[in-house]
């Protein structure tokens, strides 16, 4: 099926001096104080243009940490006080959304979990009506390209023209490498497909651990991505979820370094 995407380009809602978008942070918030001193140390560091953090997480089974939900959001009003940054978070459902900009969260992104689901994904296209956010888009747990184009032009159709896709790889129904398979093939057709679609890598929740992050990072930059979501944690052993794959932010710094980025002007 034919498509197409009115969408504004990444560099006219972020400005990141034609460099690929940083955005690093959490997986959780889990206190104030892990929250801002991990955003802190991030600024510090100097990659990054954007923190994230996870407020409601999607867990796979009952009776893991599930997020400290609103309570979490004005620690994300201090994290933008301290470091100037703009922040991102998860919505799952319309109420997110409400909570999410009364809150004054910059930037707004749908989990593979939800883009599944093309009522959910109408729910929150629908809520979003009329509200000027930029919105990324993660890749459906599963490999179904035409599912993760059909979320886009559920929020396209909506009126969101700062729209982007994340690409965090697909689940595996057999022990693999990875947490989540890259799969790169599916992530480059869209590309070709929307050439104008800013695509983010999220090597984080492809590798599900620290030692697989570099490669997955690199791959991702010699694709030509527009950005990167890692996640970064103060002390990531010690994180309420995702500890595995979760590095600091001197580490990441570190890492970026030494990536070999291609330069990009948007
Ligand atoms: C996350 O970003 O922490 C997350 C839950 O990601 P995903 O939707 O990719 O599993
Ligand atoms: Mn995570």
């Amino acid at each position: 099926m034919n498509a197409s995407l009115d969408i504004l380009p990444l560099s006219s809602w972020i400005n990141t001096d034609g460099k690929p978008l940083v955005i690093a942070g959490p997986c959780s918030a889990e206190t104030e104080e892990q929250m801002v001193e991990s955003a802190v140390q991030i600024k510090n560091e100097g990659y990054a243009h954007v923190i994230r953090a996870g407020v409601w997480k999607p867990r796979t089974r009952p009776g893991s940490f599930e997020g400290m939900g609103e309570a979490a959001l004005p620690w994300l009003q201090t994290v933008k006080k301290e470091t100037g940054m703009p922040v991102a978070i998860e919505v799952a459902n319309p109420n997110h959304i409400e909570l999410a900009l009364k809150y004054g969260v910059d930037i707004l992104w749908v989990g593979a979990r939800t883009t599944v689901n093309p009522f959910n994904v109408q729910e929150l296209a629908d809520a979003l009506k009329g509200v000027d956010v930029p919105l990324l888009v993660k890749n459906p747990v599963n490999p179904d390209l035409q599912l993760w184009i059909g979320a886009l032009e559920r929020f396209n159709r909506a009126g969101v023209k700062k729209l982007g896709a994340i690409h965090r790889g697909f689940s595996n129904a057999q022990e693999n490498k990875f947490r989540n398979s890259p799969m790169w093939p599916i992530a480059i057709e869209l590309k070709t497909l929307f050439p104008q679609l800013p695509i983010i890598g999220d090597p984080s929740h492809m590798a599900g651990k620290r030692a697989l992050l570099f490669e997955l990072t690199q791959r991702a930059m010699d694709l030509n991505y527009d950005g990167l979501i890692i996640e970064s944690h103060r002390d990531p052993d010690k994180a309420w979820s995702d500890a595995a794959q979760q590095l600091t932010p001197v580490a990441l710094g570190e890492m970026l370094h030494e990536l070999h980025v291609r330069k990009k002007s948007y």
